[in-house]
């Protein structure tokens, strides 16, 4: 826990910090470099943009990219989540409303369910929909044609779509972690915007210590913020930026509480793996979902953790940075 914001927050966030057109967009370079020739071209032959799919660890910028792209189009942007759209009626609702060339962005697509998903695909490939009216002989299908949409979906978790939904998106874009000269141009803009004074150094503090993530660099900027407030002189330097993320038990590599109890206890109880990600996930009492998909991947990332067919296993950066001895390496 810890990492997700309050709505509040998440509200402050959208009225200031996020970015409203690609050229404020900080990183992902590639992804905006593609992405702003299929916008540019959708527009000059006004047809909707093929189909986008964004993958990546939660807070790095796929929801702020989604409305970017509706902004650019200059059309309209409809937002759901795939627990949401509970039964196919439901989608049939939000796909009806749709004027030509809207995006429906639709969160966490790995998460619809297969009903759902069977109205998705004539509806993402035909613009039709499909639907049964009625209940035994008197059933009958009828067509519905649709406007020309876009559909914008985010996903953390590629591995868990089915192969005809991945492949019915034209654009498939991988986001990446953010580098940390990337994180202190976000931080500096946020303070600037926030009209927090804050020095070079300590800019570089807190995105060194954001987990390479844009929505973990405004949160901690928001806490040091108020320790430099209350505790300090206003202003964020290097001084009050690490101390108050020691405060807020972030390290010095940015791991938080639970990336540390991961990897002391894959140390401590597994004498560094390798260990099954069900057997961390008892051991740590926490869903499998919520490692995988928010703890592990900057860890590799870092290169701290391996992934292997046997188990994930520590490598020696991580003992180090634990401060314990490694094992000696297997004799092969
Ligand atoms: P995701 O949908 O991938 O979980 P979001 O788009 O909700 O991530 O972004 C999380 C937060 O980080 C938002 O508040 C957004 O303003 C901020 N953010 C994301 N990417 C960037 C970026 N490239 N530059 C500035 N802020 C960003």
């Amino acid at each position: 826990g810890g990492r997700l914001l309050s709505p509040e927050e998440q509200a402050d966030d959208d009225r200031t910090l996020r970015p409203q057109v690609l050229a404020d967009f900080v990183g992902q370079a590639q992804a905006r470099a593609n992405l702003s020739v299929f916008i540019e071209a959708a527009r000059g032959r006004k047809e909707a943009l093929d189909h986008v799919l964004f993958v990546g660890p939660p807070g790095l910028g796929k929801t702020t990219l989604a409305q970017i792209v509706a902004r650019e189009l200059g059309v309209n942007f409809r937002a759901t989540s795939g627990p949401v759209i509970a039964k196919a009626g439901d989608l049939a609702a939000l796909l009806t409303n749709l004027e030509e060339r809207d995006v429906l962005f639709i969160d966490e697509i790995h998460r619809l369910s297969p009903a759902v998903e069977e109205v998705l695909y004539p509806a993402m490939e035909d613009f039709q929909l499909d639907l049964i009216i009625g209940e035994g002989p008197a059933a009958r299908s009828v067509k519905i044609d649709l406007a020309k949409f876009t559909l914008v979906a985010a996903t953390t978790r590629l591995g868990l779509l089915t192969t005809p939904l991945r492949d019915r998106f034209g654009i498939p874009v991988r986001l990446q972690f953010y580098t940390v000269q990337e994180l202190e141009h976000i931080v500096s803009r946020g303070a600037r915007i926030m009209g927090v004074p804050m020095t070079a150094d300590g800019a570089s503090e807190i995105a060194r210590r954001s987990r390479g993530t844009p929505r973990i660099a405004s949160r901690l900027l928001r806490r040091v913020r108020d320790f430099a407030l209350v505790e300090g002189q206003g202003q964020i330097d290097r001084a009050v930026a690490d101390r108050s993320l020691q405060r807020l038990e972030v390290d010095s590599m940015g791991f938080d509480q639970l990336d540390r109890r991961y990897l002391t206890t894959i140390a401590m109880s597994f004498g560094g793996g390798p260990v099954g990600i069900e057997t961390i996930a008892a051991a740590l009492s926490e869903p499998r979902d919520a490692i995988e998909e928010i703890v592990e991947p900057y860890l590799i990332q870092q290169g701290f953790v391996q992934r292997t067919p046997r188990g994930r296993v520590l490598t020696v950066h991580a003992f180090r940075h634990l401060g314990l001895e490694a094992p000696p390496p297997p004799v092969t």
